[in-house]
């Protein structure tokens, strides 16, 4: 997102800055099963037992690189509920939490219920800054209200003895959740309801 100047003024706080990179760690087997790393701490853990890619943590050094997402931010963001934007608390009511999302209403009958979304929710001053300056959701942005995103899952790499099998999205349930090293945290997000923008705001 770039002001009238061109000048970057509204970096998200998942976005990775080009001074954030993987870490990458040898994968090894772990003993009850699935992957671990050798020097493993609780931080590469999530509370569902899922082990997590690392990625160095260096926000606002260098540029920020729209198109990546940092996982430990991600991570805190999703888990936590916090606006993907500026990390403070997303807009909450009694009616569920603020999501923003790219305006897909064709997709499915009932959508967005039941998406896994990746991108954590908003807070309501975001949302409307968002809508207005984010390019992939300038004129295309639907704010949402989710009474229950409860159901957990992640993004990642799967893993297989002998190496890497595919990229994939498990619940944090599901057997395969220990075979996988996570980029990025998912919730399910159901009880939808659309609302205006200007409304959400
Ligand atoms: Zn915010």
């Amino acid at each position: 997102m770039v002001d009238v100047a061109g000048q970057p003024n509204f970096v998200p706080y998942i976005t990775a800055w080009s001074s954030e990179r993987y870490v990458h760690p040898a994968v090894v087997a772990h003993p009850r099963g699935g992957i671990a790393f050798p020097d493993e701490s609780l931080y590469d853990r999530d509370g569902d037992g899922v082990l997590w890619a690392r990625m160095n943590s260096a926000p606002n050094i260098g540029r920020p690189d729209f198109g990546r997402v940092h996982p430990g931010r991600q991570r805190r963001a999703m888990r936590g509920l916090l606006c993907q934007v500026c990390g403070g608390p997303a807009g909450r009511t009694d009616g569920g939490v603020l999501w923003l999302l790219k305006d897909d209403r064709g997709d499915w009958p009932g959508w967005p219920e039941g998406m896994a979304a990746t991108h954590p929710p908003v807070c309501a001053p975001c949302a409307a800054r968002a809508a207005r300056l984010c390019p992939h959701l300038r004129g295309a942005a639907v704010a949402v209200r989710v009474g229950d995103c409860r159901t957990r899952g992640v993004y990642g790499s799967l893993h297989r003895p002998g190496g890497f099998a595919a990229e994939l999205t498990v619940a944090a349930d599901d057997p395969r959740a220990r075979w996988v090293l996570a980029a990025q945290m998912v919730r399910v997000l159901r009880e939808c309801s659309v609302l205006d923008l200007a409304v959400a705001a």
